[in-house]
């Protein structure tokens, strides 16, 4: 199967998703997780209409922009990101999705200020409460936003989830749905840099179950590209 084939089903996927939870399709972007594939890929699957690639690796998203193969989509930074690589990161992406600790928000904010500029970011939940991954646990976003409004340079767009790895899709909806009240509960409360319409959450293997609860963005790399080879230069 094409690239563009894989996106065409992937659309289908997706509607059919929609459609069984009563949402709208049109409300659900695609971002291609595009880590490991080359320039010629991504330009595939821009040219198939993904909605936005989301790269993880700071090295990976430099390289890839020297070659220009982000033309045509807004690119988004999803790994991990390190407080002293975010010159390289910081208005060169359309949106930051992985922020996870508030010394990665005030570095973020700082060197935006330098820009002069005001950057787009998620925060990045860790719902499952997972040593291995990084992320902000949900009883702390509260006091988060409550110290947003010194961080001028930021305006959050919503929140990010990677959930467990778990044995039934359906297993990770407890994740989605506790993210997704959460999302809501921001909603309500007014806060000044804030508006929560960006839900990120849902990949290759449980991107219909996210749909069903409440994502507006899934992230998909293998669906979209096909396994991906690790090789001996993976170094995630
Ligand atoms: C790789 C990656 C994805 C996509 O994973 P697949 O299972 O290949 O769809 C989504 N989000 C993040 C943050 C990733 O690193």
């Amino acid at each position: 199967m094409s690239i563009a084939e894989n996106i065409a089903a992937v659309r289908m996927q997706i509607a059919r998703a929609a459609a069984a939870a009563g949402r709208d399709p049109g409300e659900i972007q695609l971002c291609a997780a595009t880590k490991m594939n080359d320039a010629q890929a991504v330009r595939q699957a821009i040219a198939a209409g993904v909605d936005c690639c989301g790269e993880n690796r700071v090295q990976e998203l430099v390289e890839k922009q020297r070659q220009d193969a982000y033309r045509g989509a807004p690119v988004h930074f999803i790994g991990h990101l390190q407080t002293n690589k975010v010159r390289q990161v910081v208005g060169k992406v359309d949106l930051i999705q992985s922020v996870d600790s508030l010394r990665l928000l005030q570095a973020i904010d700082a060197e935006a200020a330098r820009q002069g500029i005001r950057q787009d970011i998620l925060l990045e939940v860790n719902t499952g409460r997972e040593e291995s991954k990084s992320g902000f646990y949900s009883e702390d976003i509260p006091a988060v936003l409550e110290v947003l409004p010194n961080f001028s340079h930021i305006f959050l767009r919503g929140l990010m989830t990677i959930p467990p790895v778990c044995q039934e899709p359906e297993d990770s909806k407890e994740f989605f749905l506790e993210i997704c009240r959460l999302s809501v509960d921001i909603g309500r409360k007014k806060y000044d840099n804030v508006s929560v319409d960006i839900l990120s959450m849902g990949m290759s293997g449980d991107y219909a179950e996210a749909i069903a609860c409440g994502s507006t963005m899934i992230r998909l790399g293998t669906a979209i590209f096909g396994s991906r080879n690790y090789g001996k230069s993976h170094q995630e």
